[in-house]
């Protein structure tokens, strides 16, 4: 069997689930299982929804909601109008939901409390509006198609917004689920995104999460590829929306995609490839507006032989931190003391820098930075710097690419590199820059290594 995963562009209308409904037909005798994300830009909108709840502002919270409901009802009502009974069922099914939305939204109005808990379950309507109209729509279109509530079998811890997948639950439940739905159908239809506690408490597993549930899946079935349906056919060179001339590369490696999407490609979710690589199952990453498209095929690290720059990403608001200390200098246990501040704040490090007396590092948001920082400022110098943005070239054996160096910073020479990280990976050179320069250097480094 395959997994197929569609996210929220690639479900965002009604003429979207149409073209994945012909995408899905031509796979049928895979016994695909489909995961699909919410439309595009509705988990946005449902947070905003609560969080203007919990400020207080109920009026505009529910005029959101109001416009949430209209926008699927309207497609629903495109895709199943030659089928008034569906239709029926599906507009009922839509309305329960939305009952259920407002009272919860009513709720944190009332209690002025918005806990992560009560955010998760908020997120969690929109995969289980988009998965429940696309199963009727799929049946509807003679295609027979089952839905499982993925909060029974894709099990994390209690982190409610960023739940840790239970890979020995996932093992477990999904087969089971999944087998038991597809007796007697075609597919299987299930949401990315959202999961569940052992106790059966409503979790998500982090923003871009329906890639990651497609992994998981793929890991507990076994099954034999693993197809990511998405707006750009494949990944490029770098970011299509923020360069010229990108191109897409048509096989990479598993770590390479990793590293990639680790430092900021957000093709693909971050912890994507880990359950894939376990057990070898090749990903592809498609695009639903050109399916003939070939995309990219992500293989296992041994099976890529070419070596050199793959690609180049970024990630911008990135903050960071300059710990200075002449303590350091030939004394032993300062970065174990050091780290152990991150440690305790939990507060998690991309990149790092030291020399004799100091260290640099990057953090990606400015979660506890209060803390962490008045805390390392009773043994340190510390200052912070926002708004830097961090750019990596990734590829095979890059510590062995001779002239490497000279090529990316030949490359942006005028411009003021705040660090430099090499070395730690084989696959990637990373360093720091100006937010304002970041469209010249990605810009610069592209045609230096694609054009
Ligand atoms: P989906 O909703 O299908 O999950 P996302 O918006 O999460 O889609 O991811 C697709 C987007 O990722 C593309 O539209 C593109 O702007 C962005 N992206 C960033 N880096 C790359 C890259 N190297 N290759 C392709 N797309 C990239
Ligand atoms: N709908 C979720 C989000 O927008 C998950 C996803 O699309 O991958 O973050
Ligand atoms: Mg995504």
């Amino acid at each position: 069997m395959i997994v197929m995963k569609f996210g929220g562009t690639s479900v965002q209308d009604s003429a979207a689930i149409e073209r994945l409904i012909e995408i899905v037909q031509r796979k049928i005798e895979l016994r695909p299982v489909i995961v699909v994300s919410a439309l595009s830009k509705v988990t946005d909108s449902l947070q905003n929804i609560a969080n203007l709840s919990f400020r207080g502002d109920l009026k505009s919270a529910l005029a959101l909601t109001e416009s949430l409901q209209k926008r699927h009802i309207e497609m629903t009502s495109e895709l199943l109008s030659q089928n008034q009974a569906y239709l029926a069922k599906s507009l009922s099914q839509i309305d329960d939901y939305f009952v259920k939305l407002r009272e919860i939204v009513g709720v944190v109005n009332i209690l002025e409390e918005l806990s992560n808990k009560s955010m998760a379950k908020i997120l969690s309507f929109g995969e289980l509006l988009s998965s429940y109209i696309i199963y009727r729509a799929l049946n509807n279109s003679g295609v027979k198609c089952a839905i499982a509530d993925a909060r029974g079998f894709i099990i994390t811890d209690d982190e409610f917004l960023k739940g840790e997948p239970d890979y020995n639950s996932i093992r477990e439940l999904t087969p089971k689920a999944l087998n038991s739905a597809l007796e007697g159908n075609d597919v299987v239809i299930t949401q990315g995104f959202i999961s569940g506690t052992k106790d059966g408490l409503n979790t998500v597993l982090g923003r871009g999460g329906s890639d990651y549930t497609a992994a998981l899946i793929g890991m507990a079935m076994g099954a034999t590829e693993i197809e990511i349906w998405t707006d750009v056919d494949g990944v490029h060179t770098t970011d299509p929306r923020r360069v010229g001339n990108t191109r897409s590369i048509s096989t990479m490696s598993f770590s390479e995609a990793a590293e990639l999407s680790f430092f900021g490609a957000k093709v693909l979710h971050p912890a994507t490839i880990q359950p894939a690589i376990e057990k070898s199952i090749p990903v592809r990453v498609l695009n639903s507006t050109e399916p003939q498209n070939r995309g990219t095929l992500i293989l296992r690290d041994d099976k890529i032989t070419s070596s050199g720059v793959r690609a180049i990403s970024f990630k911008e608001n990135i903050i960071v931190i300059n710990i200075f200390s002449m303590k350091m200098l030939n004394t032993f246990g300062f970065l174990t003391k050091l780290f152990e501040v991150f440690g305790k704040y939990g507060v998690s490090v991309d990149l790092i820098s030291t020399s004799e007396v100091s260290v640099s590092l990057t953090v990606d948001n400015d979660h506890n930075l209060d803390k962490l920082t008045q805390e390392i400022s009773g043994f340190a110098n510390v200052t912070v710097k926002y708004d830097k943005s961090q750019v990596s070239v990734v590829g095979k054996n890059l510590k062995e690419t001779k002239g490497l160096a000279k090529r990316i910073f030949g490359a942006i020479c005028e411009h003021n590199i705040t660090m430099i990280s090499q070395g730690a990976s084989d696959i990637n050179v990373s360093f720091v820059v100006n937010k304002e320069d970041l469209d010249c250097v990605i810009t610069a480094l592209h045609k230096e290594f694609f054009e």
